[in-house]
């Protein structure tokens, strides 16, 4: 599919959505590294084996959509750029999905999640990983 334009709506300088540095402080928070120098089926796989957890895709996905939904809020509902908005609705979608999987899949994601917030309350504290 092509598109007239591939520029980022919420950034001022003229940059495509992949080099959109609030997208790239959520992926960063999430430790997803993408690669934009690689083709994306390359990007892809190199992103999941860096992850190191098998719910890369649920997290991937929800954070695409997440991240989506947080551009539409802004651009129709007149909504402000907020990493916390981004995050609660994060947090909010993947318990979503956690009610619907199987069960070893729900306990995978909320034992990520809980690290997730434990090891970035811990940097920002200045503590760093355990
Ligand atoms: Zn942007």
């Amino acid at each position: 599919m092509f598109l007239e334009s591939y520029s980022c709506v919420l950034c001022v300088e003229e940059v495509e959505e992949l080099d959109c540095p609030f997208a790239q402080f959520c992926w960063i928070f999430l430790g997803i590294q993408w690669d934009n120098s690689l083709l994306p089926l390359e990007r892809f796989i190199l992103a999941k084996q860096h992850f190191g957890c098998v719910t890369f895709r649920e997290v991937m996905i929800i954070a695409c959509c997440t991240t989506l939904e947080h551009r539409n809020s802004i651009i129709f509902n007149n909504g402000h750029l907020s990493f916390t908005a981004w995050l609660r609705s994060f947090e909010h979608e993947l318990k979503l999905v956690v009610l619907r999987a199987k069960p070893t899949v729900a306990a995978k994601l909320t034992s990520w999640l809980s690290s997730l917030f434990l090891f970035n309350t811990l940097s920002a504290l200045g503590l760093g990983p355990l």
